[in-house]
């Protein structure tokens, strides 16, 4: 992702049908579109333009795309399939790469109230679940690169927006964000950056935020 701009979650989108998004983004957006269902026009849409430039120039692009995302998922670097359940809040793509349903992820306790379970880099992201506390706020940062939230439960908030079920927050170098989760259940999701985070704001705040008072 890195030198590229996610202004929108339709640029997003875009890249997403061409296919040049990195696995865990690429990921991300196929969950975002089997929660929102109302954006697969759009995502037919751009395929029917792709299809018809692809025609014209290089007709096999599409091809070679998903034979290597398959022979990724094959690899079993990325999480064996799981047993999906069905009305599960994570989507049956996101629990085939991430090797859990949301009742079985292995979290691990980051800061008080913030949970992750930490895939690692793939692809030349990073990849994360994570799991906030009602009413727990995100320490101050900003970012390096691109970040790509996605909520699957509960929902968080920003000086941007909100962000509920099945939204994508998008943030980069211009965005410094202390996102809060809201009060009335856990905020669980799945993160993607492709550069490291820094923390921003007044030493008392950041300490006070590392230990969510
Ligand atoms: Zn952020």
């Amino acid at each position: 992702m890195t030198g590229s701009n996610f202004d929108t979650v339709d640029a997003l989108i875009a890249r997403y049908v061409a296919g040049n998004l990195p696995l865990p983004a690429h990921v991300l957006v196929a969950a975002h579109l089997e929660i929102r269902t109302e954006n697969r026009p759009l995502v037919t849409a751009l395929e029917d333009m792709a299809g018809g430039l692809l025609e014209e120039t290089t007709p096999m692009a599409v091809d070679d795309r998903e034979s290597r995302l398959a022979a990724i998922f094959s690899s079993g670097d990325v999480g064996a399939p799981v047993a999906r359940r069905p009305r599960s809040v994570m989507p049956a793509v996101l629990q085939d790469f991430v090797g859990f349903d949301v009742d079985d992820v292995p979290w691990r306790t980051k800061l008080p109230g913030l949970r992750e379970y930490d895939l690692g880099e793939i692809d030349g992201c990073h990849a994360t679940m994570f799991w906030i506390k009602p009413g727990r706020k995100i320490p101050a940062h900003t970012h390096e690169g691109s970040e790509l939230s996605l909520v699957l439960d509960g929902a968080f908030h920003d000086f941007t927006g909100r962000f509920g079920r099945g939204d994508i927050a998008v943030a980069d170098e211009s965005i410094d964000h202390r996102p809060t989760a809201e009060t009335d259940r856990p905020c669980i999701g799945f993160a993607v950056t492709d550069a490291p985070l820094r923390l921003t704001g007044p030493l008392t705040q950041r300490l006070s935020d590392m230990l969510g008072f």
